[in-house]
């Protein structure tokens, strides 16, 4: 079993006394330590539910007092810190749409200096890894220690099943940048619907997740902020005790793993070797086209490029849009070696 595994549920919105303490005692029933529960709402458009403010926190208080949980709740401001600490808040979050705004991070983390309070931050709502990284860094500097990031899924022109598109390759990169954060996921947010947060929970243990961030509600239909993806506590326990959970890397996995990843590093190797001789090839052809006067983007050789691959990778039992991705990487590449060259020409 992995070791360091948090998981912190609780309500989108603090919506009443009564509210707050149902969810945290049926919660605390399950061993869970930390209650989240929004108590400022950042809603996308004006006159939605923004929050009951104040005195939810005075809620959140008693549920603390009544169970022994910690509690957590978002902060977009410095006024919001300076009230949540006040009302003895645990552990602070930035929301998804703060963490967008590199003033608001900033403003919040000069408000944090000489605190020492736990802070997550959310993923950015575009997939924008530096964005994350930025803010991340902002608190670092202000001396928080006890940062862990929040991945939540990103806003994506594409129609998806999900709300957010997970974007998987971004935590993957912030974890490869900062190997110590612990990186949680929130499935909630991502999901959108309660149906598809199971999965999508399961899939942030197989990608190593140091902890969920899920909502749950007493009564998640009458809610009033994010009603379709919430678990009811009943739901939550099921759902959490079916995860598959795994263990951590031990030295003898190691070792039974070594013979097979030397193979892929001798085939990645061999991989670098073939795309430098290939960037060679098209060096000379960006100068054949120079001397006659060709442009540079061919797009019906791309196109050949691309569906020839693709076919390809299909006999060999591959994803074409994987290996069609692949070739967009090398042909853009190839495309800004031909141009750079065309520009040193002009020069
Ligand atoms: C939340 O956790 O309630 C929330 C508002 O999330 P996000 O910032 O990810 O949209
Ligand atoms: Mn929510």
């Amino acid at each position: 079993m992995k070791k360091q595994f948090d998981i912190i549920a609780g309500p989108c919105s603090a919506e009443s006394p009564e509210q707050v303490m149902e969810c945290a005692v049926s919660l605390a029933a399950q061993g869970i330590g930390t209650l989240r529960a929004g108590v400022w709402k950042p809603r996308t458009r004006p006159n939605s539910f923004e929050g009951a403010g104040l005195p939810a926190l005075e809620w959140l208080k008693a549920a603390k007092q009544a169970t022994g949980m910690k509690l957590a709740v978002e902060v977009a401001s410095a006024a919001h810190v300076q009230a949540a600490l006040e009302a003895d808040i645990d552990i602070l979050w930035i929301g998804s749409r703060t963490t967008t705004s590199p003033f608001a991070v900033q403003e919040i983390a000069d408000s944090l200096k000489g605190t020492g309070v736990p802070v997550m931050i959310k993923n950015p709502i575009n997939p924008d890894v530096d964005l994350w990284t930025g803010a991340i860094e902002r608190l670092q500097q202000a001396g928080i220690e006890n940062i862990r990031a929040i991945h939540r899924g990103f806003s994506s022109t594409q129609e998806n099943l999900l709300r957010y598109a997970p974007q998987w390759e971004i935590p993957i990169e912030l974890r490869r940048r900062m190997p110590s954060l612990p990186i949680l996921c929130d499935p909630s947010h991502m999901a959108g619907r309660r149906e598809y947060v199971g999965a999508i929970a399961q899939m942030a243990l197989d990608m190593n997740a140091d902890g969920l961030f899920i909502e749950v509600h007493p009564n998640p239909e009458q809610a009033k902020s994010d009603s379709l993806q919430q678990f009811t506590p009943s739901q939550f326990q099921q759902v959490i005790s079916s995860l598959r959970r795994h263990r951590d890397i031990e030295e003898s996995d190691s070792r039974k793993l070594a013979p097979m990843r030397s193979e892929l590093d001798e085939l990645d190797s061999q991989l670098v070797e073939i795309l430098a001789r290939r960037m060679e090839i098209v060096k000379r052809i960006g100068a054949y086209k120079h001397l006659n006067n060709l442009a540079i983007l061919q797009p019906q050789r791309y196109q050949s490029v691309s569906d020839s691959v693709a076919s390809e990778a299909a006999t060999k039992g591959m994803d074409e849009k994987f290996i069609r991705s692949v070739f967009e990487t090398i042909h853009a590449e190839s495309v800004r070696c031909q141009i750079e060259n065309e520009n040193n020409n002009l020069k």
